[in-house]
């Protein structure tokens, strides 16, 4: 008999979490204003909002953090990161900052100004922040495919040529670079193809524009193209990291995801002129250009980490674990953006709950039925993350409305995905009785769903 599946490791320190009663959980999210950012971590039985920062360190990366090199200048620990992202992506400038919003505000300070177009396939909301409140335009040319969530294709991320070439031609003298989104986090953690990589490097290449990597889950959109594209089943997932990134000018970086540390992130590109004007703006935002906001300790857990993570077996047990829940919530029938992503379920709101029309914000609704069930935390990824319009201040409703399920990296067991899913189905069996979501009583102007005051209905 074949042996089954198992984590490519085992546990060696753990953490105590705490369940709560419904009426304790009521009152918590009252508190909230329905908005479980709001909430206490202590108020949460299962944390799936985010799985940014939230892994679990390897004893390796602990180790790291005894050794690291706290000088304010030329610190070995901003040498030893450098050396793995040289290795890593084959970019050889590496400017470090604090996270991964920071590497995009130090780089588009240098890049975007008020009028400028950036296409890409779907802008993560911090990217489209960065590129709205500077008075440019973030043009999503996902492929169409992306929105329908029961297609299954192996690559629902992938950058739509066609719709990248129209913004070119129109746009010709008014993109300073393109974009492309690895793992594609807003359609549901899909993955981007190598070919159509190298489709838009061509395209950019014709066009004469650069291209940048927003890469904050690339090792996870690497394993993806290890197991799902024809002619890389036999490659490494570093060889196929070098071959992605041959097909970028610059990277930015939150390496709270893929390099598994709880703080970090870094731009790193082959342009010199701009990693010149960067280190500017880094210097006045971040930090010197060998730390960026960044200590010594953290800089050679990220190294550390950023190679660990570009092993099959640690990226195999990872998105497993996200393929088990998908196989959980499948005995259930409950809708999800389909084939699981890599970092995430993203559950399908307005199926999962009919009634709630859409002014009522279906997967909000449905992140608080779900905390006040069992007391896990998601986050909506939907229409209140998607912000007003900015030139009509309407509802963006031209979105898929999600509720994100990020299953932080070695942190939870297969039990746990257990409850997760049947927490969803005890949900799903109410559907019909839940006619009514929330309302806004507050929002501030620019990504409102962090600190947005929500009303039940
Ligand atoms: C998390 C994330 C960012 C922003 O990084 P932070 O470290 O949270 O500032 C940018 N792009 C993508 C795709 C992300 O997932």
């Amino acid at each position: 008999m074949e042996l089954p599946f198992a984590e490519s490791w085992k546990i060696k320190m753990i953490e105590p979490i705490r369940k709560s009663t419904r009426i304790e959980r009521e009152q918590w999210l009252k508190d909230a204003y329905y908005n479980v950012f709001q909430l206490r971590a202590e108020q949460v039985y299962i944390d799936l909002i985010t799985d940014s920062g939230t892994g679990a360190m390897s004893d390796s990366q602990w180790a790291s953090l005894m050794i690291g090199d706290e000088s304010y200048a030329g610190a070995t620990s901003f040498f030893k990161m450098k050396e793995a992202i040289n290795r890593i992506t084959g970019f050889e400038y590496v400017l470090p900052t604090h996270q991964g919003r920071a590497a995009e505000n130090v780089l588009f300070s240098c890049l975007v100004k008020e009028g400028d177009y950036i296409p890409g396939n779907s802008h993560f909301d911090t990217t489209k922040g960065h590129i709205e409140s500077r008075k440019a335009f973030a043009v999503d040319c996902t492929i169409d495919e992306a929105r329908d969530t029961q297609l299954e294709l192996p690559f629902k991320g992938n950058v739509d040529i066609q719709k990248l070439e129209k913004v070119l031609i129109e746009h010709r003298n008014e993109i300073p670079f393109m974009i492309i989104t690895i793992t594609n986090n807003t359609a549901g953690g899909q993955p981007v193809s190598m070919q159509n990589m190298r489709e838009v490097h061509q395209l950019a290449k014709k066009y004469n524009k650069p291209v940048l990597f927003d890469s904050a889950r690339f090792a996870e959109n690497a394993y993806f193209i290890k197991v799902r594209e024809k002619g890389y089943e036999n490659k490494t997932i570093k060889e196929i990291c070098r071959e992605m990134f041959s097909y970028a000018d610059a990277m930015t970086m939150s390496a709270k995801k893929d390099a598994i540390v709880n703080m970090g992130g870094f731009i790193a590109t082959n342009i010199q002129d701009w990693y010149e004007q960067a280190k500017v703006k880094g210097i006045i935002y971040e930090g010197y250009i060998t730390y960026g906001g960044m200590n010594g300790r953290d800089m050679n857990a990220l190294a550390v980490g950023l190679d660990e993570n570009t092993e099959f077996e640690n990226l195999e047990t990872r998105i497993k674990q996200v393929e088990y829940l998908a196989s959980q919530l499948d005995k259930f029938h409950i809708p999800y953006q389909r084939p699981a992503g890599g970092h995430a379920i993203f559950i399908d709101a307005p199926r999962m709950l009919p009634q709630v029309p859409k002014e009522e914000f279906p997967a909000q609704t449905l992140t608080v039925e779900l905390y006040l069930e069992a007391g896990i935390r998601g986050c909506e990824i939907g229409y209140i993350l998607a912000d007003r319009d900015p030139v009509t201040r309407e509802n963006r409703f031209d979105v898929n409305d999600f509720l994100r399920l990020a299953i932080p990296r070695r942190t939870y067991t297969n039990n746990h995905m257990d409850v997760i899913a049947v927490a969803l189905k005890n949900v799903f069996d109410r559907r019909n009785d839940i006619t009514r979501g929330v309302i806004i009583e507050w929002e501030a102007e620019i990504m409102r769903h962090f600190t947005v005051k929500l009303k039940k209905l």
